[in-house]
């Protein structure tokens, strides 16, 4: 059974990232979305939150496993006994980044290799900043979000309103 880890913030989950989960199903045999606390990014959702928000989202996709993960991501896949990292590539901006993870990942862990996937084109200018900014400003957020996710950030944002 091959096994594909996609790791992130999900701060929260958009519709961008189901697309890359739903894609990796047609390449591996099962995905787990691995999140991660990530306190450097300040994210708006605690890791309790986020991780609600994934499993609800997932629900009804089949093979998809949902849990955290801190420390080193490689550690984290070799130990899963998982066979590869998944990550979504949207516009040029992401590639140097990107970049630079998979091969550090791959002087940490030789044997752990990563994969790309591109999502749909509406999705492709999608993230979770510019959805957390939408929101802010009073934007519609259907097209982006799960309906319970949107309106989760919509109540989260009005309760760290100033
Ligand atoms: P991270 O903090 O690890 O970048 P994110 O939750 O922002 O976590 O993203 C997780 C992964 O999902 C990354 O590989 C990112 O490039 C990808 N991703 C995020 N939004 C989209 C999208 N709209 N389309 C495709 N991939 C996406």
């Amino acid at each position: 059974m091959k096994i594909g880890v996609y790791p992130g913030t999900f701060d929260p989950i958009t519709h961008g990232h189901t697309d890359i989960i739903t894609r990796s199903l047609r390449v591996f045999d099962k995905v787990v979305v691995a999140v991660a606390p990530n306190p450097a990014k300040h994210p708006l959702f605690d890791l309790a939150d986020r991780l609600d928000m994934v499993k609800l989202v997932v629900q009804d996709i089949g093979q998809v496993e949902v849990t955290c993960f801190d420390g080193l991501l490689v550690d984290y896949v070799e130990h899963s006994g998982a066979h590869a990292i998944i990550r979504g590539l949207r516009a040029i901006s992401d590639f140097e980044h990107e970049f630079q993870m998979a091969l550090i990942n791959r002087k940490l862990a030789r044997d752990v290799e990563t994969v790309f996937l591109m999502p749909s084109e509406e999705y492709s200018y999608l993230s979770s900043t510019i959805i957390k900014d939408v929101a802010k400003h009073g934007g519609a957020l259907t097209e982006f979000l799960h309906l319970e996710v949107a309106r989760r950030l919509q109540e989260r944002i009005r309760s760290v309103a100033p």
